[in-house]
């Protein structure tokens, strides 16, 4: 029978969701939604002292945001320490890990003479159970840890999805903890355990853990359990070709998410960075979803590109319903304290999306609306001169009462510099400073029309 497919995405609350996170679960996410599967959330939270539940509400936060609905989760791990233990039970009747007690202390010791004799460090197996071995008595008052028993030699093989097939001797991996003293399963073991109780079909994560999996395939054949597939993604690069981190300037998806992108332009970019289908750069959710079948992986590493990601943007501002852009504006000029109405920011959105990639950009644009503007000293100096004061105080006396509409005001900005004999852009560029804080806008009739028309007068008023 085949086995219904399952994938799962399984975070450390030890920080944000970062992008390389973000980009595997969105693989497993899709990988499940086009075979008609389903897609696990599981909180590894086993490393106690770096978890934090501020992280654990940023990672469903940014999952949530990005639309990968999972269909069971968030499953914790420290919730699950009973099962940990029920399994480690039985490993430790059939011989298949064992009780170590080696101090720190000890360990240290282990690895500096091994360090001293040139070899690479590694757990000697002291506490090892073997056929006619005898083992130290255990100490008085040292808890053990849990080892798993490493097959001492053959090969770990495996097709991994992304990278194709890789083995690893077993000779080279040592006998891994699987649980400390304090009853916490390590990485390696829960994982295992809870892939095979989730029954995962499919592993999709990071590169990084491409030296875990030989454990972790031991561990499932150790339980008899059936191995899911792996795909290990390669790293994303920033900028500068190193991997993306926190100190190179990655940040998080909410991140994102606050700096005014959508999340179906993240889930697209994240979604081509690392996969293709032919040459389509721009694609919805569902198409992804409709061509996702876990091929055309790349093998190499994607590099992280702000500008395309602004232009993924930037074609996602342009598209999406009008009111959902105005209320994403809105929520961006209150974050800096502008309070805006949602029907009064939609009108003015169209006149400035075209030339914006972000919304927090469209709300840099839409603030002067709805808040003072401060122009700065040299845009004053430079445009609102002496020669062009009296053409502003005409101006302003002939729109503090014509009809207020786009066709009108540029009929008055017209006069006004045919009777003060001024070029168009001396006026407008004065206007346009005064009323907006900048001297560049698009169509200052276009701009000015969106305006109550007393704020351009008072604004006028200031030249
Ligand atoms: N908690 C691990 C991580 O965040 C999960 C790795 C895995 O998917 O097995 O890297």
């Amino acid at each position: 029978m085949t086995r219904k497919i399952r994938t799962r995405i399984a975070p450390s609350p030890t920080g944000f969701l970062h992008l390389g996170t973000a980009r595997t679960a969105l693989y497993s996410w899709a990988y499940a939604r086009h075979h008609g599967g389903e897609f696990v959330l599981r909180i590894e939270d086993t490393d106690v002292a770096r978890s934090t539940q501020d992280s654990v509400d940023q990672i469903l936060a940014a999952m949530q945001w990005l639309g990968l609905d999972s269909d069971e989760g968030p499953i914790y791990q420290m919730q699950r320490l009973d099962r940990y233990r029920e399994v480690v039970d039985r490993m430790l009747a059939e011989g298949t890990a064992y009780r170590c007690y080696c101090t720190p202390d000890e360990l240290e010791d282990m690895r500096e003479a091994q360090r001293a004799r040139g070899e690479k460090t590694h757990y000697d197996g002291r506490w090892r159970p073997e056929p006619n071995k005898a083992l130290p008595a255990p100490p008085d008052g040292v808890q053990p840890v849990i080892r798993f028993r490493n097959p001492a030699d053959g090969v770990v093989t495996w097709d991994d999805l992304v990278k194709g097939p890789i083995s690893i001797a077993n000779r080279e991996i040592d006998d891994l903890v699987i649980m400390r003293a304090d009853g916490v399963p390590t990485y390696n073991f829960a994982v295992v355990v809870d892939d095979s109780d989730m029954d995962i079909t499919h592993v999709f994560r990071g590169d990084e853990h491409v030296n875990n999996t030989p454990w972790q395939i031991n561990i499932f054949n150790a339980l008899g359990a059936p191995l899911p597939l792996f795909g290990h993604l390669p790293v994303i690069l920033g900028d500068d070709g190193q991997k993306l981190s926190k100190r190179r300037g990655a940040v998080s998806v909410t991140a994102y998410r606050d700096t005014g992108y959508l999340p179906e332009a993240m889930l697209n970019y994240l979604a081509r960075l690392g996969w293709s289908h032919g040459d389509d750069e721009l694609f919805t959710r569902e198409q992804l979803v409709q061509w996702f079948d876990g091929t055309h992986l790349s093998k190499s590493p994607a590099q992280w590109d702000p500008a395309k990601l602004s232009w993924v943007n930037a074609h996602y501002l342009k598209t999406i319903d009008e009111a959902r852009l105005a209320s994403l504006v809105a929520e961006q000029l209150e974050r800096r304290g502008v309070a805006a109405p949602v029907d009064r920011v939609r009108p003015l959105c169209a006149l400035f999306k075209d030339r914006c990639t972000t919304t927090a950009e469209l709300a840099d644009w839409l603030a002067m609306y709805f808040a003072d503007v401060a122009p700065s000293v040299e845009d004053l100096a430079a445009h609102v001169t002496e020669a062009v004061k009296p053409a502003i105080a005409g101006l302003r006396d002939t729109l503090a009462s014509v009809e207020w509409n786009k066709s009108a005001i540029n009929a008055a900005i017209k006069q006004t510099i045919a009777a003060h004999g001024l070029k168009m852009p001396q006026l407008a560029h004065a206007v346009r400073v005064l009323v907006c804080g900048r001297a560049q806008t698009p169509s200052i009739d276009a701009v000015l029309e969106l305006f109550p028309r007393e704020t351009v007068v008072s604004r006028l008023q200031k030249a």
